[in-house]
């Protein structure tokens, strides 16, 4: 039986070395007579000295595989290219900066053979060292999104998991260009099984997540996962116009009962409405270019990553 992990590096000449360190110690403690270990790492357009020392690793160990973008394509085009080269009957997915503890593998690996799961996924429930304002507003986006989608997406999921090849050839089907793991790991289902940890914080270099960046990863989350905004359009309509209709019904009945009526004043309150409705519909033409903007990438078809030199099998 063969086991996979998928590394995505990007920018991580400082961790790699500690990392591979920490992979070979679980080689060595979890290879048997019908178990054995690959590592893919894919290097996500790094600018430092990431490629070269994945070239080497892969120069002094046959189990090393890799994949190099041909520019940065982000950590989910990563993750995608490593589960494509993989070829094992389990498959691993963890970061290069040690937040996700390689220390786990085993347990992983124990709880997989036992049938009871077929997933086995980590969860960090501290968010320890990270700053206070970035996990309130991750807290809120799982509130929201879980509540818009219909699938479950646990708070402080990462995207360290151990999971059968069954689990991967799904993921694999789901071949959109504008992936959101998170969701995407949720939607395909099976069993899954949670292994709670700790923050770590990361052991060199720094993170590539910057509070705009996370933001927008969390727009493109809740897109690709459910219309759930598009009907926001069709509420608010909906009341707007009703409230216009209760408030016609109410100006005719004062004109009938006063006869004459008429009244000049009220010009900011009307200024103010035709503002509020202008921004409202400002904003649901954003929502609805939002979708169709994703539509429009998605109709291109282009590949998920353009790979620029690759391991021989
Ligand atoms: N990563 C990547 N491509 C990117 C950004 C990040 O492959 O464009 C990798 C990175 O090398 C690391 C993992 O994704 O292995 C997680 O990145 P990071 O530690 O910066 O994120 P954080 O842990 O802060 O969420
Ligand atoms: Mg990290």
């Amino acid at each position: 039986m063969l086991i996979s992990l998928i590394i995505p590096c990007y920018n991580e000449e400082g961790s790699l070395p500690i990392l591979y360190e920490a992979l070979c110690d679980v080689r060595r403690s979890e290879t048997t007579a019908d178990r054995c270990f690959e590592f893919i790492f894919v290097n996500d357009g790094s600018r430092d000295k990431t490629a070269d020392i994945i070239r080497d690793l892969a120069g002094n160990d046959k189990s090393v595989k890799y994949v190099f973008f041909s520019r940065n394509f982000g950590k989910e085009a990563a993750m995608y290219a490593g589960m494509q080269k993989a070829k094992g009957d389990y498959i691993a997915i963890l970061d290069a900066d040690m937040q996700d503890p390689p220390s786990l593998i085993p347990q992983m690996i124990n709880d997989l053979d036992s049938g009871e799961c077929d997933i086995v996924a980590a969860r960090r429930v501290t968010r320890k060292g990270e700053p206070k304002i970035r996990s309130f507003f991750a807290r809120r986006f799982y509130r929201l999104i879980n509540r818009m989608c219909d699938i479950e997406i646990a708070d402080g999921a990462r995207d360290f998991r151990l999971m059968k090849r069954e689990v991967v050839d799904a993921i694999l089907s789901l071949s959109e260009r504008q992936r959101f793991s998170k969701g995407i790991f949720a939607w395909v289902g099976f069993r899954t099984k949670w292994v709670e940890h700790e923050n770590v914080e990361r052991v060199a270099g720094e993170t590539k997540w910057s509070f705009w960046k996370l933001f927008k990863y969390a727009i493109d989350g809740i897109v690709a996962f459910t219309t759930a905004p598009l009907r926001l359009a069709t509420y608010a309509g909906f009341g707007f116009a009703l409230a216009g209709f209760i408030y016609l019904i109410y100006y005719f009945i004062r004109a009938i009962v006063q006869t004459i009526y008429n009244d000049v004043p009220g010009y900011p309150s009307l200024l103010c409405f035709i503002l509020f409705i202008g921004g409202l519909i400002l904003m649901c033409l954003g929502i609805l270019g939002e979708y169709i903007g994703r539509t429009y990438i998605e109709t291109k078809g282009r590949p998920i990553y353009i790979s620029s030199e690759e391991s021989k099998d």
